[in-house]
């Protein structure tokens, strides 16, 4: 392959619908291939860590794995040194988070992964003002889109909306919707007469609600850093089948307290009920802490976590100048900490599409977007593979809004058992966790050794549960 550089001038105007963390990763991503990128954002920022209003979800829980990390740092290469200096701490997952599963807690041991634990406003703050620092990238806020606009099957455009209903054009060579959960990218296509993709929607009815509370700084909850128990749902009753919690310490000795539930037994917003929803399956450490120190932020709750997967990668017509990226595309269920994963993984794939497609011959956009989506699919599959696992096991799911009705499988039994195996085995537990993390695919499951030791110990493996 021909060695490409970057310049501008090879695919003129980017813009990108939604300035959030996919947004501005992207534009980090690619500014330098494009002679401008345009961020169209229909909220306004601060010029500090803060909540808004275009991201209601970022008040809770967010983790960002390993890979996320990885592919983040690819990006904006002084991220982990900078995000640390603002405080956010910076730990092993393995070592330092108690994890506990429905088959038991996994063992902890050094490992080379690594976690920076930032709160989401001060990520997003981050990206967003070192990509602003960049010569060749306007964020034009509060203005919002609300169609594309085509001439002779390209993408020309965006049509905005300020504030004062006024209705203009904002002009495009490729544009990039990464407006988030509810793109009405879909819609869009559809006005145009292009076909909307595909969706599926699995929803398992995942409720949460969230709390900080500020601590001394040389405060740690035991030997671990956090702590993060999930539902059993199928291998448990009563409350510790649908309910869990995780606690975990932020930038500024801020520690967030997150309860979850899921078949529609949500959290509650109070305090009080939301001390007695994480006390109700077994385990004291949530309570404490919120009894211990000082609540600083309202208990706020969040209920749209479904699995929403939009196949723009397969439309039978693709529009060209035109990309999806993110939650736009795949919105996972959040309890499982992969979507900022997959807009982060989307921002790096869109620059290795450019730089294939020029490498390749290309000429101007066409044929870029369908390239860059097709390229999303993998890592996709393999986050949309975990939380739907998960999810279909959950009494009262849905696909599609259609009940849904769990049936084990040979490969669902024998998963059940590597991971009672894993509650045991540090080095196997090690594994389970950086496939989870998405670091690395379930190959290493499929080994011969195990699946003997695994079927030697059929069906005590089998009845391994967490206690209580
Ligand atoms: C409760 C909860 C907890 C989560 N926890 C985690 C976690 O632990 N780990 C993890 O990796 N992920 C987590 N996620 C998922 C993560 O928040 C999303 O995957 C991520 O926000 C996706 O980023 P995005 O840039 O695609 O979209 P968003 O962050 O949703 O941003 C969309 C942006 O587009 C703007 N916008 C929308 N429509 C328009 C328009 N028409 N015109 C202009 N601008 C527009 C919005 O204002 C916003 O700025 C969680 C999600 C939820 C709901």
């Amino acid at each position: 392959m021909a060695q490409v550089t970057p310049r501008s001038g090879h695919f003129g105007q980017l813009v990108i619908i939604g300035g959030s963390i996919g947004g501005s990763s992207l534009a980090g991503a690619v500014a330098a291939w494009f002679d401008r990128v345009v961020i169209v954002e229909r909220d306004s920022f601060e010029d500090r860590p803060a909540k808004r209003k275009g991201v209601p979800h970022a008040y809770h829980f967010h983790t960002l794995t390993p890979l996320g990390l990885r592919v983040l740092e690819d990006i904006f290469p002084l991220l982990t040194k900078e995000m640390r200096e603002l405080g956010a701490p910076f730990v092993d997952p393995i070592k330092m988070v108690r994890q506990g599963t429905k088959a038991g807690f996994l063992p902890r041991r050094d490992s080379e992964l690594r976690l920076l634990r930032a709160t989401r406003p001060l990520l997003e703050w981050y990206l967003h003002k070192r990509t602003s620092a960049v010569p060749n990238v306007e964020y034009r806020t509060g203005l919002e889109a609300v169609g594309l606009i085509e001439e002779s099957g390209r993408i020309v455009g965006v049509r905005t909306r300020d504030p004062r209903d006024a209705i203009s054009a904002v002009p495009a060579d490729f544009v990039v919707d990464a407006s988030g959960r509810g793109s009405r990218a879909p819609r869009w296509l559809a006005e145009l007469g292009y076909p909307a993709p595909e969706e599926t929607v699995v929803n398992a009815h995942w409720g949460y609600a969230t709390t900080y509370v500020k601590v001394p700084s040389e405060w740690e909850p035991g030997d671990y850093g956090s702590i993060s128990v999930a539902p059993k749902v199928d291998k448990g009753a009563g409350p510790a089948a649908s309910r869990g919690a995780s606690l975990w310490r932020n930038e500024n000795d801020l520690v967030v307290v997150t309860a979850q539930g899921n078949r529609r037994d949500y959290p509650p917003r109070d305090l009080e009920g939301m001390m007695e929803f994480v006390s109700s399956f077994g385990y004291d450490e949530f309570r404490g802490v919120l009894e211990a120190f000082q609540a600083v932020s309202p208990v706020e709750i969040w209920r749209s976590t479904a699995n929403r997967r939009r196949k723009f990668s397969a439309v039978p017509r693709h529009l060209e100048g035109f990309a999806a990226m993110g939650d736009s595309v795949a919105a996972m269920n959040p309890v499982y900490g992969h979507g900022m994963t997959l807009a982060f993984v989307a921002a790096q794939k869109f620059r290795e599409a450019v730089v294939a497609h020029i490498a390749s011959g290309g000429t101007g956009v066409l044929g870029l977007g369908q390239r860059f989506q097709q390229s999303l699919e993998p890592t996709i599959d393999a986050a949309w593979a975990l939380s739907t696992a998960s999810d279909f096991r959950v009494p009262g799911v849905e696909v599609n809004g259609k009940p849904y009705t769990y049936e084990p499988t040979e490969q669902s039994e024998y998963m059940d058992r590597v991971l009672a195996l894993a509650t045991e085995d540090a080095d196997l537990a090690l594994k389970y966790m950086e496939t989870a993390l998405l670091m690395r695919g379930p190959e290493w499951s499929r080994d011969e050794d195990l699946r003997a030791k695994v079927k030697a110990d059929w069906d005590r493996l089998g009845s391994v549960a967490r206690e209580p």
